[in-house]
């Protein structure tokens, strides 16, 4: 029987592969990596996926890499800074002399992909000065995902999100942050989402679960609940997870 399983991983940020380790999983388990946008917290691990995914497979496997445009450059130059080291690794391995084997493509809004068997639309999202920044929905209407990077409201993200079945969203507590006096900081309020932005996409576009991510500041422990008080606007699950919290989307059971 043909398998529905991919691992897929959305965003490519610090301590990835450390990550994935603990879900797990070994890099070269990975079907295919997905870029929200290039902002350094994004993917400034990429670098580690690629080398270790390269350096696990027995036989040539290409890591599928997809993202909004400007994916193949950043790429590209990922691989130049890696240029000493995949040359020492060459040089010890005959086997990998034809160096890391990458499948990148770059998809704009409203184009679908493939990641092994499973099915992606992605659609815009409102990252500016950022662009372009991309959601992307995974799975059929009833057990349907979408995964949004950073960002607030917008029209193209409500559309995405309208019907699925889990939404998540990077977030920020607002009131945390005003009352930190740094103008440097001040500026991320106006272009990511608030919990209760957050919360308000998710009810406008009829979810089950809204899982927040990307916690800007991140949680101490204890206060899921205020997390969860500031997403009162919504009337479904709200999932305050830790890294590593899983979400079984035919039972919304939250692991
Ligand atoms: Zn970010
Ligand atoms: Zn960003």
């Amino acid at each position: 029987m043909a398998t529905r399983s991919a691992n897929i991983l959305f965003d490519c940020g610090r301590g990835v592969v450390l990550r994935l380790a603990g879900a797990g999983l070994l890099p070269i388990m990975v079907s295919g990596v997905v870029l929200t946008h290039l902002h350094s917290d994004h993917v400034c691990d990429l670098n580690d996926l690629i080398t270790t995914h390269w350096v696990m497979s027995t036989t040539p496997t290409a890591l599928r890499i997809v993202g909004p445009v400007g994916t193949k450059a950043f790429v590209q130059a990922t691989l130049a800074a890696m240029a000493t080291d995949i040359g020492y690794r060459i040089g010890h391995h005959d086997d990998l002399r034809e160096g890391p084997l990458l499948d990148v493509v770059e998809v704009h809004p409203g184009e679908t992909f493939a990641i092994g068997v499973q099915e992606i639309l992605a659609g815009a999202t409102d990252h500016r000065p950022v662009e372009p920044t991309l959601a992307y929905r995974v799975g059929e209407d009833e057990q349907s995902v979408v995964i949004a990077g950073d960002g607030v409201p917008c029209a193209s993200l409500d559309e995405l999100v309208r019907g699925a079945s889990a939404y998540v969203q990077t977030v920020i507590r607002e009131d945390l942050v005003k009352l930190v006096p740094s103008a440097r900081l001040q500026d991320i309020l106006d272009y990511h989402s608030t919990v209760g932005q957050a919360a308000a996409t998710a009810q406008r576009a009829g979810v089950k679960a809204l899982v927040l991510t990307h916690y800007v500041p991140a949680p101490v422990p204890g206060s899921e609940q205020e997390w969860r008080d500031l997403a009162s606007g919504f009337d479904g699950i709200v999932v305050v997870g830790s890294d590593l919290t899983s979400l079984d989307l035919a039972t919304m059971a939250v692991g």
